[in-house]
């Protein structure tokens, strides 16, 4: 059986806005639950209006604060928040697992992750400056300044708060901008002890402030006259709803969104390497995982082999308790998800996809919780909405192919554009794939983390541009351009 959380291990306080924890709000509360068990563990109050209005101007107080400490200061103060992050990691990752049950092997990377994004990005903070620009005709000189915007709307899905936060807020803290921080009601508790962090690294009062809510909160920040720019994190579907708020004050908008990203074996890949990822789509977060690969594209060849070990790798996952660090497959996020996942498989079925594991809710010691056995089917229709659909559950399509040209063409064949992945010995044929498939990043023979150095994001339907390294930074900034007269 597994063990429920202590309501007394939980944060008392829900928001934080300024330098203030509060345990009240006017967007009502959500009755959060533990998806291992089921149960509630709390009733967390969620930001209104109200709220909202005071985090913007907490933020629009702190802003100038925060641009204006010199470079060197700025820098330690996101230094400290780093080691902060790693001291306090056990915490973190404790409520990162009550907040979305995902398993602790998996959440023991988040506060990692992220304390080494701020490192990288502290780094950014005495380097960012402007150009100066060549002037014809006449005397004069030309220089830009990339400036923050000012206040940034930071919002992020349930699926990794600790890593989102990383992502987002070391670049924008980096480049100078305020944040307010919407995490999702249905993960509000590791998001909030990040934010009070920032506050013992030394930010000042404002700098980063934690409103957890629903959509009425989001649709109340996004929309807000007195955000700068809006960083969103999570679906499509509400990344158009987003936009549509965002257009009330043109406040322009970055987006990470989703993923249906294929992983192409070729007949001459080292399958012995291959077999320890092959299950990584739906394995990883419990298949909960923008960048997962969760289309496998197979040369026929070897099509019936990797399928053989993909079922036999499936046997031997351990299953059940998030808070075990043996366990490397859990719940996924709450009963709405179970009842979409559930009716997913049931279609793919209909549509003719031949299930080769999984396929069923799991029941037992396990039947209170939210989980769904890990699910492979091959055969599955190019066009079918398995296929082109994210599931965001651990459902993994596989799909047999034959020339590079034809896995090329397949890959590339969806709406989404966030990661690709390619098995082969062959070096040549491996840039070859690499160029042509149309994602924002691939990864060749492996499945890593991403450099904080590296850029992230997609293209088509997972979003607009870029997190991480240089280009994460300039998300955040924006040039002015000065010309002085010298004649
Ligand atoms: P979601 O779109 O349902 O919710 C994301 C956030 O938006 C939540 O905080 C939610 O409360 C908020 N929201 C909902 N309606 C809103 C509105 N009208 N206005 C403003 N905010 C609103 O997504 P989710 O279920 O939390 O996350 C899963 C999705 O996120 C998947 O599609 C996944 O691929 C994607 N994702 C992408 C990345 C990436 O980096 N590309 C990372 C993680 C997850």
């Amino acid at each position: 059986m597994i063990a429920h959380p202590d309501p007394a291990s939980l944060p008392r306080r829900a928001l934080l806005i300024g330098d203030q924890r509060l345990d009240s709000a006017s967007g009502g509360t959500h009755t959060h639950v533990y998806p291992a068990t089921g149960k509630p563990t709390a009733d967390v109050p969620l930001a209104g209006v109200q709220e909202i209005d005071a985090a913007v101007a907490a933020a629009r107080r702190a802003a100038p604060l925060w641009a204006g400490m010199p470079r060197d200061q700025r820098r330690d103060c996101l230094i400290r928040l780093a080691h902060l992050l790693r001291e306090n990691a056990d915490e973190l990752i404790r409520l990162s697992v009550i907040d979305n049950g995902i398993v602790v092997s998996t959440q023991q990377y988040g506060p990692h992750v992220a304390a080494d994004l701020l490192l990288y990005n502290a780094g950014w903070t005495d380097k960012i400056g402007g150009d100066v620009i060549a002037t014809w005709p006449g005397d004069a000189l030309d220089y830009t300044l990339d400036e923050p915007y000012g206040v940034v709307a930071v919002i992020i899905p349930w699926n990794g708060p600790v890593y989102a936060l990383g992502m987002v807020l070391a670049p924008a803290l980096a480049a100078g901008n305020a944040i307010v921080v919407k995490p999702p009601e249905l993960a509000p508790y590791a998001a909030l002890r990040f934010g009070e962090l920032c506050l013992e690294a030394g930010l000042p009062a404002g700098t980063v402030n934690i409103v957890p809510g629903g959509p009425e909160a989001g649709a109340a920040l996004t929309g807000h006259a007195g955000i700068d720019k809006i960083s969103f994190t999570g679906s499509g579907t509400t990344a158009r709803h987003i936009l549509a708020s965002a257009q009330k004050h043109l406040t322009p908008v970055q987006l990470e969104l989703g993923g249906k990203s294929a992983s192409i074996v070729f007949d001459d890949a080292d399958l012995d390497a291959f077999a320890r990822l092959g299950l990584a789509g739906i394995v990883n977060n419990s298949g909960q995982g923008c960048i997962n690969p969760t289309r496998l594209l197979v040369q026929r060849g070897i099509y019936a082999q990797v399928l053989e070990r993909l079922s036999a790798a499936v046997g031997a996952l351990s299953v059940g308790d998030p808070t075990d660090p043996a366990t490397v497959f859990g719940p996924v996020i709450d009963d709405r998800a179970v009842t979409r996942i559930m009716g997913m498989i049931d279609r793919a079925k209909a549509d003719g996809a031949r299930l080769i594991a999984g396929g069923e809710r799991l029941g037992g010691d396990l039947a209170d919780g939210y989980f769904i056995q890990p699910t492979i089917f091959a055969d599955v229709a190019h066009m079918s909405e398995l296929s082109q659909c994210e599931v965001f559950g651990p459902v993994l399509a596989v799909l047999p192919f034959d020339t590079e040209e034809e896995a090329i063409a397949m890959a590339n064949d969806t709406e989404f554009g966030l990661a690709g992945y390619i098995w082969t010995e062959n070096l040549k044929r491996a840039h070859r794939c690499a160029r042509a498939l149309v994602a924002g990043n691939i990864w060749v023979n492996g499945f890593t983390g991403i450099p904080g150095a590296a850029p992230f994001g997609g293209v088509g339907e997972s979003g607009v541009g870029r997190l991480g390294g240089r280009h994460g930074i300039q998300e955040f900034l924006r040039p002015k351009n000065i010309w002085i007269a010298l004649d």
